[in-house]
Formats: C-alpha cells, structure tokens, sequence
C-alpha cells in the first residue's frame, strides 16, 4: 500500500488536461524559424498554424494518434487487467496500460498490436476500438499533444507469460476492483481507466 501511495503523490504532481491552453502559449511555441527557408518571421497563424512571412509557408499542428490496450484475463478471482510501470519519462514509475505513438505508415490497430508485443510480448489476435482521449504529453521540454485510441486487445495463447520490456519496467495484472485511476500518471491513461472502470460497473465489460 505504501508504494501505491507514493504512486499517486508522483501522479499528483502532473498538469491536468487542458493546462496550458490559452495562457499564451501556442502549441508551435519552440518553432521560432520557417522551417522552409529559415526566416525568423515565422508567427502565430491562427490557434493551430504559424505561417512564414516571407515565403508564406504555413504549417499546421494537430494530435500525434497513439494507442492504449486493454487486456483482461480470466482467473478462478475472477478478472484480471494487464497494467505495466512507466521505465521512462514522463510519469516514469506510476502505472500505464501498454500502447504508445502510432507509426508513420501503419494503421491505429497495426499500432496497438506492435506496442503490446514491444512492452509484454504478447501477440494480440484481435482488436475492438472503445474510445479515444486527447492527452498532452510533455517530452524533450515539448508539449505533444497527442489522440490517444484505446482498445480492447483479445490474446489467444500465452497471456501468462507477459513480461516487460521497451518501455514498459514491470508487468502486473491487477484485478479491476482494486485498481485506483490516481495510480495512473498519464492523464488520458487516468481518465481512460476512470471511463473502463465506469463501463465495466454499467455494463459488465
Ligand atoms: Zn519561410
């Protein structure tokens, strides 16, 4: 209990979502050159964009599509989740559900699936969409605002031997009624885990 306490302190510590916006920072704040032609009058275009002034190049931004996987497996306690511990910054330590930045090329499922093999080693046979948070996602002092899609994984064969790698440092199976949304320091992982505990009480998911 001791650790799961100081879990939520780390947790605590986070931004909540939406911080940031519209306080002056624009999402493209650390962009200060055209990135076409190098000029330094590359400015504020609207909300999502900059723009050159003098080669008129304007770029937009918009979320980076990342996953998150759900996994259950069914034991004679009844059911259980797969949940990891961040190895990495951001959040490094608090609890996570395995998943992470979709590749260029692949599809959102390919995503999940390449992610759940990454951080447990399983393979994933089957995936169902559920929802999608948009989360922020501060790496290298840069604010990535992220979509992040959250998924149902099914895994035929092999569930027990999960085991962490990449970013993932520690594989644990946690059964849904002892599971504390606070223990989770991504704060669209936090929500999503709110929205699946939520949707398992209503509906039996
Ligand atoms: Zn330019």
């Amino acid at each position: 209990m001791e650790k799961e306490h100081r879990i939520s302190e780390l947790a605590s510590h986070l931004p909540s979502l939406g911080e940031g916006q519209g306080v002056g920072s624009h999402p493209l704040h650390l962009f200060h050159f055209c990135p076409q032609c190098g000029s330094p009058r590359f400015v504020e275009h609207n909300e999502k964009s900059k723009q050159c002034m003098d080669c008129g190049f304007t770029y937009y931004i918009n979320p980076s599509a990342a996953t998150v996987a759900l996994i259950e497996r069914r034991t004679e306690q009844g059911a259980e989740w797969l949940c990891v511990r961040r190895a990495k910054e951001p959040a490094k330590g608090t609890l996570d559900l395995p998943g992470g930045f979709s590749d260029l090329y692949e599809t959102s499922e390919q995503g999940v699936v390449r992610e759940v093999k990454e951080e447990t080693g399983l393979d994933v046979e089957r995936v169902e969409f559920l929802f999608s948070i948009p989360n922020q996602y501060v790496y290298s002092g840069f604010t990535v605002h992220t979509m992040d899609m959250f998924y149902r994984c099914h895994v035929a064969d092999g569930l027990d031997s999960a085991r962490a790698a990449d970013d993932a440092g520690e594989v644990l199976w946690l059964r849904p009624e002892d599971i504390r949304p606070e223990d989770f320091g991504l704060i669209s992982v936090r929500q999503g885990v709110r929205l699946l505990l939520a949707k398992r009480q209503k509906s039996g998911l």
